[in-house]
């Protein structure tokens, strides 16, 4: 069956379009997001509306970013979600989320992403983290392996870091490629990140964490010493009280974030 008979729709593999059109996942997603009136409801990329008509049944308002306007169409005449949706058509990497903070109430955003956009899109959204109460997103099962990985794994790398550095991070479930149309050539899963209110480990500066980040773990089988040779010296990793002949993958975020906050500290002397 082609998916346009199915689906009513072709799904358009340059918006990674893959629906979702299992009601037990939907159920169990939808379970997590917990919607609610009380926070900003915002979902990424609506498409068909499969978390859309269920999410919306329990609230009065659903802001949604979807960039394919034949899809958007199809929102803003459906017979039930017309009247519930605030549609923004576009790109939801360029979409300034501070347009939708409401005084007193902190968003929710959720969506199952498409895959292309899932990393960057997670880094955009970081920027409005003190807005956000949580999200709830459909990634990749590799990326969900990344995001929640412990140090001294093969999976733990620069993006654990830098989404550990901002939210606590907790997998959900498994979704397999059979619970979408059309299925996905990989497994996938969704992850719940919740911004920290207080940072455990505050840094001085972010973009000097993600530079330390990113040269750290250049080279994953060379060591501290080697890969960050440019940026800290023996005497620095003295200091910190860091081995720097461990691998990078074996450092932990509050020692990524002591070494950025000393290299800050270094550049400011
Ligand atoms: N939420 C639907 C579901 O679960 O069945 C659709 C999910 S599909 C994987 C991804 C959706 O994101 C599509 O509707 C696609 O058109 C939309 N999309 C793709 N790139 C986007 C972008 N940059 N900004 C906003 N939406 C985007």
């Amino acid at each position: 069956m082609s998916n346009k008979v199915h689906l009513g729709h072709t799904a358009r593999k340059r918006f990674g379009q893959n629906f979702l059109t299992d009601s037990n996942v939907i159920n169990r997603i939808v379970g997590a997001i917990s919607p609610d009136n009380d926070h900003v409801m915002v979902e990424i990329g609506p498409g068909l509306a499969a978390l859309t008509e269920p999410v919306a049944e329990s609230i009065d308002k659903l802001t949604v970013v979807e960039l394919d306007k034949d899809l958007v169409e199809r929102l803003q005449t459906h017979p039930f979600l017309k009247d519930k949706l605030e549609i923004h058509q576009g790109d939801a990497l360029k979409f300034d989320f501070m347009q939708l903070v409401e005084e007193g109430k902190q968003m929710k955003v959720f969506g199952n992403l498409p895959y292309n956009i899932s990393t960057p899109l997670m880094f955009h959204l970081f920027e409005f983290a003190e807005h956000i109460e949580n999200m709830h997103f459909m990634l990749q099962k590799e990326v969900v392996l990344r995001l929640s990985a412990a140090p001294g794994t093969k999976a733990y790398g620069r993006l654990t870091v830098m989404a550990q550095y901002f939210c606590q991070v907790m997998p959900v479930l498994e979704v397999p490629p059979g619970c979408f149309t059309p299925p996905p050539k990989v497994d996938s899963a969704v992850i719940r990140l919740v911004p920290y209110k207080e940072k455990p480990y505050p840094c001085k500066d972010v973009d000097l964490l993600r530079h330390l980040c990113t040269t750290a773990f250049n080279m994953r089988r060379k060591t501290l010493r080697n890969n960050l040779k440019q940026l800290l010296s023996d005497d620095d990793f003295g200091a910190l009280g860091i081995d720097a002949s461990m691998r990078p993958e074996q450092i932990t975020v509050q020692q990524y974030v002591a070494m950025a906050n000393h290299l800050a500290d270094k550049r400011q002397a």
